[in-house]
């Protein structure tokens, strides 16, 4: 590890957090801002208006909050955003976090990221403890990656994946299946991804936000992709489970690991292990539902983390069952009016 952690705050470990359906909450995902520097087109509209500055939790709030949960049995937690690593000083909150890796109260610190930012951090969040990052990447072609992200850059995030490797990053790559888009590359990811020793996982696009297009003219449901797959792979199902709606495969072919996301065509709700935290300390107990409970009220009133406790625990005593996301003509509306970027993904 580099330096000492810094240390903003102490938590005492406490009981465990379960949801009336007794789904032990083990996972939390932390978007540190809403900013980007893609504008990807399934994720946000090409004007988005950002939140004001001072509505943002400190990185000293945030891992406020992310300790309480670790302290709470919290073993994951997955840094993302917007885009995390355009947020200024992220890796203080990394550094700070490591400790809890350090101390063993922690199974993983990680994040999802789109690799503009990787060739400067990888080294940095390697030494903070952090083994395995997610790249965003939807197609390999350079035109049609600044199209789909409008302000990409698709070498830079091959040169983000290179630095990312070299400093011994394991990576998966994630790429949203976007129907007319990138739907007769997958094969090629998949050979690319595995040829790098990458693993590659595509995701099914969700009605989050208002965008500029419509949902139904980029939606592909994996389960069509998988058949296609299927009728030229020989796909071996992996027992492998997340406590998410992903499902792994190993592809034969290329010895390669496959995942498919599939909040739409099945959601898993019933093993759901997770919550939400966002930039301004809205936690979100389920991605598709709009019930978010405030954080940043409690971690504000006091030094002390009984508020937060107690506002966690709350929280956590209303998670939803589950959620049902539809995309179709008749449903042309977002499911959640929040972007992907504000929840975050
Ligand atoms: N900027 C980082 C990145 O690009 O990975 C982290 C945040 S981004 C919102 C996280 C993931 O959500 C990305 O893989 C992105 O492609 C995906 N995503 C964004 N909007 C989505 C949507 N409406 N449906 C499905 N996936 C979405």
């Amino acid at each position: 590890m580099q330096g000492a952690p810094i240390q903003f705050q102490s938590s005492s470990s406490g009981s465990p957090l379960l949801d009336p359906f007794g789904r032990a909450i083990t996972y939390l995902r932390v978007s540190v801002t809403d900013r980007c520097d893609f504008r990807c087109v399934y994720c946000m509209s090409e004007n988005m208006a950002f939140l004001p500055k001072r509505d943002l939790l400190s990185l000293e709030e945030l891992d406020r909050i992310c300790s309480v949960f670790v302290a709470h049995g919290v073993r994951k937690l997955r840094i993302t955003g917007g885009e995390p690593l355009v947020r200024r000083d992220i890796m203080t909150l990394f550094r700070s976090l490591s400790r809890h890796l350090e101390t063993g109260a922690l199974d993983e610190l990680t994040v999802t990221t789109n690799g503009s930012q990787l060739a400067r951090f990888a080294q940095e969040l390697v030494s903070y403890g952090v083994k395995r990052v997610n790249v965003s990447i939807d197609t390999l072609d350079p035109d049609k990656f600044h199209q789909i992200t409008r302000w990409g850059d698709l070498s830079k995030v091959l040169l983000g994946l290179d630095a990312a490797q070299e400093a011994g990053l394991k990576i998966k790559i994630n790429t949203v299946a976007l129907k007319g888009v990138n739907e007769d590359e997958i094969e090629s990811l998949i050979h690319w991804a595995h040829g790098r020793g990458m693993d590659l996982t595509l995701i099914e696009v969700m009605p989050l936000g208002e965008i500029d297009g419509q949902r139904v003219d980029q939606y592909l449901p994996l389960s069509t992709v998988r058949q296609r797959i299927e009728a030229r792979y020989t796909l071996h199902d992996l027992p492998e489970r997340t406590g998410g709606p992903a499902r792994y495969v190993k592809v034969a072919e290329t010895g390669g690991k496959l995942g498919f996301i599939t909040p739409l065509t099945h959601n898993f709700c019933e093993s759901c292990n997770r919550v939400r935290l966002t930039c301004t300390g809205q936690l979100f107990m389920c991605l598709g539902q709009e019930d978010a409970a405030d954080l940043r009220a409690p971690v504000r009133a006091s030094q002390d983390d009984a508020l937060l406790t107690q506002a966690i625990a709350a929280a956590i005593a209303r998670k939803p069952k589950g959620h049902d996301f539809i995309i179709d003509r008749t449903h042309s509306r977002p499911a959640v009016s929040r972007h992907m970027s504000m929840t975050g993904g």
